[in-house]
């Protein structure tokens, strides 16, 4: 711009002889204009960039100075304009172009939230002004006015062509421009304009229901068509917006009579033909004269250019589908883009500013976050590449912080009261070891013993354990628990599902019972009638340790001594139920104690990850196998070779052994899990392995009847147990050789490791078979990572690779809120900062129960509280 101006005024002083560049005005206007076009930033650039090519086209051939001056004038007084518009510092003085400008001396940029004195505040009604940064430092323009001496013009688009547009593009003004509305916000969407009770219903199949959650709905991607191309200057496969006007529109048909509309447009520098089939109306909307333009991608046909149905937009309109960076929504079936994009722009416009903003001020200055309205309308509508990665990187955070603040939180509130002391001597507890029928591992003992030091002290454990599936995480558990009842308190042990608890009972009970402990078994399905003594006996302390299910934490059961409570599988367990665990602790209300924590986990997170994530969490890991662990072979078959699955299966029974039929469904339900299972059982039972002992347990099943299916598996009275995911965690049968698990290409690796660890518990070698009905490329590859490695911590980072965090750390997984756009994996930066903001604040205001502090915390308790029950 500075240096059109520095041209027009030379162009002046000289008398308007066209000389004040080498090659002529009108070849400078054709650079000039293709460069404007590239880098304007609003409508009125674009305007002034038409002008001044409309005018300095012809500027050569108007005869006369005066009315050469007066289109220098015209274009002098545009610039004016805009410089009014933009507030541009004035250009340096024109002539004489003695020495090239030195180049600005390189003065570090201030970083973008070191913004100048922001606005006087603005009455709550008005828009405050947005703050005018300084145009951000950019390569020194040399070949202004020099160009007079060297007029390279290919040299001049080279140095020109800096990717910074001149004027910063993420204008963030400084408090929100209207007031928060939450309660509008929680509308329902058919509030909005234009969405009736049918579009509300698509909404709401995509997710939204509220004006708020209408918000949270995220484009998909984008497609980028913030380039700006001259025509002439098109090339072939580049995504591309032009700016033109329409020379003809007309409509012919195709062999096989669709209709075409073909549309020529020029734009002074070139011609170029769009097409679009079947929407004969554009024959009207796209008259000949009109100011188009066009975003697309340049194609090729019989070797010219052009467009295939691009978007359009009238020049005059707003931005939505065209010039810009356009948002690509999830859609369903009913609500086309068109739509969906006109309803988000409404909806941004409208209600984005409302959005209340629960990150506190200071943290957003110190980390230099958008403002959450800002951030959800870049989100949706970014002004630039880097707008929408600040937009994300806020959304992001967000995420990371009130993930931060729950696990935080949660330590603090375990930490909050003293833990009881429980020590047993080494004497005591070689009498433990002595009783097992095998030798621990060497990682075995070093967590016990990890565990047995934390159990000693006053403050309470707070431990998370991770080994692989089969590393023999329940012994550990066995240690720990005898510990504490031997030191005089009791333990509970809590499992997910029922089958694992009671599989816990039976294996605990057996190595518990002859060292003089009393062992409970206590779940959703305990029958009335046995109730009543177990809950005495915790209430008197007569039972030493407790094993079960959620309905060890119901307000019914009271411990005499709860002094260690281990969480098995960790995931499922949210904060509510740990509130309630704790507060089964000895003595309740102020002088409250905390029993000591173990959570086992076998969704193995990389060590550094798991740190990043739990911060100072105290972390045990198993990193080493039981010994005599064979390697368990695994093959995937597609669906049209699963009689050879079969036929195996047959071959390892008839040795004895037995096998896991496994029909999961994608969907978490019990229901159409259960049919699935059903019905397939009833064709294995009489077609394919009539002559096999087959057992059947699912999730519908009344608990004693699913006891007695993995009774009856686990003491080899069938030979082929059919199930649903149900067995998915822990269960264990050492004489089970086969796992063959239906639909194994649904999975993710995490999911599918666990299956696979039901099997090569024993001595026997075992297999896996893994039957595929469609399998993607990505699909594949998960595959063939499970053919190539037995090792969990090699599949979690390969299974991390693959699907990406957000899957892998899906809350039914991890026990974790899901996060919707934040990455574990990618966004260690953020979640670093999140991390620290965290512990500041809790530092700061540890209950969160300062006002400026209140909707942080309904915000955090809102997204936990997803992850405890999602539905
Ligand atoms: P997970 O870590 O998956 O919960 P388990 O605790 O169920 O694993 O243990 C898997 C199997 O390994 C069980 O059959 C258990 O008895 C056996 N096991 C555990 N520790 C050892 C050991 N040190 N030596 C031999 N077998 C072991
Ligand atoms: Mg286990």
């Amino acid at each position: 711009m500075k240096r059109l101006e520095r041209v027009l005024e030379l162009e002046k002083q000289q008398g308007y002889q066209n000389k004040a560049v080498v090659g002529g005005i009108r070849q400078f206007a054709v650079f000039w204009v293709t460069q404007a076009r590239e880098e304007a930033v609003d409508e009125a650039d674009l305007g002034l960039a038409e002008q001044v090519s409309d005018v300095l086209m012809e500027y050569n051939r108007l005869s006369g100075a005066e009315a050469r001056a007066r289109a220098i004038d015209s274009l002098l007084a545009g610039i004016q304009r805009r410089r009014a518009r933009h507030l541009e510092a004035p250009p340096v003085p024109a002539a004489p172009p003695a020495k090239p400008t030195p180049p600005p001396a390189a003065k570090p940029t201030p970083p973008p939230a070191a913004k100048p004195a922001p606005p006087p505040p603005a009455k709550a009604t008005l828009p405050p002004v947005a703050p005018v940064e300084p145009a951000p430092a950019r390569p020194p323009v040399t070949a202004t006015v020099e160009a007079a001496a060297e007029p390279e013009l290919e040299e001049v688009e080279e140095e020109a062509a800096p990717p910074l547009p001149e004027v910063d593009e993420a204008h963030e003004p400084d408090r929100p421009p209207l007031e928060p509305d939450p309660r509008g916000l929680a509308q329902r969407v058919t509030m909005l304009k234009g969405v009736g009770p049918k579009i509300a219903e698509k909404l709401e199949r995509l997710g939204a229901s509220t004006i708020w959650e209408l918000l949270h709905l995220f484009p998909r991607r984008y497609d980028d068509y913030t380039l700006l191309r001259p025509i002439s200057k098109l090339r072939y496969g580049e995504q591309v917006t032009v700016i033109g006007t329409i020379w003809q529109t007309r409509s012919r048909r195709t062999r096989t009579n669709q209709p075409i509309i073909e549309c020529i447009v020029n734009d002074g520098t070139g011609t170029v033909q769009a097409t679009w089939f079947n929407q004969p109306w554009l024959l009207d909307q796209l008259p000949a004269g009109m100011q188009i333009v066009l975003s697309g991608k340049v194609e090729m046909y019989l070797g010219r250019l052009l467009f295939n149905s691009p978007e359009w937009e009238p020049v005059e309109l707003e931005p939505l589908r065209t010039r810009r960076i356009v948002p690509i929504y999830p859609l369903t079936e009913g609500l086309n883009a068109a739509k969906m994009r006109e309803i988000m722009q409404r909806t941004v416009k409208e209600w984005a500013p409302r959005a209340p903003d629960p990150l506190p001020a200071p943290i957003r200055k110190r980390r230099e976050l958008y403002s959450l309205p800002f951030a959800l309308q870049q989100m949706h509508f970014p002004d630039s590449q880097e707008a929408m990665r600040r937009a994300r990187q806020r959304l992001a955070f967000d995420e990371l912080f009130l993930l931060q603040l729950g696990v935080q939180r949660q330590r603090r509130d375990w930490l909050a009261h003293p833990g009881l002391p429980l020590a047993i001597s080494d004497e005591q507890y070689a009498a433990f070891t002595d009783a097992l029928p095998y030798q621990l591992t060497a990682a075995q003992q070093r967590v016990v013993e990890e565990i047995r030091a934390d159990l000693a002290q006053s403050r309470p454990m707070n431990r998370l354990l991770q080994g692989d599936v089969g590393s023999g995480k329940t012994v550990v558990a066995a240690a720990a628990m005898v510990a504490a009842a031997w030191a005089g308190a009791q333990a509970a042990l809590m499992a997910p599902t029922e089958i694992l608890a009671e599989q816990h009972y039976r294996g605990l009970r057996r190595l518990l019972e002859p060292l003089g402990l009393r062992v409970a078994l206590l779940t959703g399905n305990t029958p009335a009638a046995e109730r009543p003594p177990i809950l005495a006996g915790l209430a008197d302390g007569s039972i030493h340790i407790a094993i079960g299910t959620h309905a060890l934490i119901q307000p019914a059961v009271t411990f005499k001594q709860l002094g260690m409570a281990i969480v098995d599988e960790q995931h499922r367990f949210g904060v509510d139920q740990r509130a309630a665990l704790r507060e089964k602790g000895p003595r309740a209300g102020e002088d409250a104690i905390s029993p000591h924590l173990l959570i086992m986990s076998a969704t193995p997170i990389p060590r550094t990850l798991a740190l990043s994530l739990y911060g100072d969490l105290d972390l045990s890991v198993l990193d080493e196998m039981p010994p005599g662990r064979q390697e368990i072979k695994t093959r995937w078959l597609r669906a049209s070779e699963r009689e050879r699955a079969y036929s195996f299966v047959r071959r390892q029974t008839a040795e004895g052994r037995q096998a896991y039929i496994i029909y999961p469904l994608v969907e978490e339900s019990d229901t159409i899990d259960a049919r699935a299972a059903v019905e397939e059982f009833g064709r294995l039972s009489t077609q394919v392995f009539p002559d096999r002992r087959l057992g059947l347990v699912h999730g519908r099943l009344r608990s004693d009847d699913k006891e007695s299916a993995m009774r009856a598996f686990a003491g080899h009275e069938t030979d082929v147990l059919v199930a649903t995911s149900v067995i998915e965690v822990g269960v264990d049968v050492p004489n089970s050789t086969v796992i063959v698990i239906e639909g194994a290409d649904r999975f993710g690796l995490a999911q599918l490791h666990q299956f696979r660890g039901r099997v090569g518990r024993g001595e026997h070698q075992s297999y896996c078979i893994l039957i595929a009905e469609d399998v993607s490329n990505e699909a594949e590859q998960r595959l063939a990572a499970l053919e190539a490695t037995n090792d969990g911590f090699v599949l979690a980072e390969r299974d991390l690779e693959l699907r990406g965090p957000g899957e892998f750390f899906g809350r039914r997984q991890s026990g974790l809120p899901e996060l919707r756009l934040a990455s574990l994996l990618h966004d260690v930066a953020v979640l670093k900062m999140a991390q620290e903001e965290a512990a500041a604040l809790f530092a700061a205001d540890p209950q969160l129960e300062q006002p400026e502090h209140r909707l942080l915390r309904q915000r955090l308790d809102a997204f936990w509280a997803e992850a405890a029950d999602p539905s």
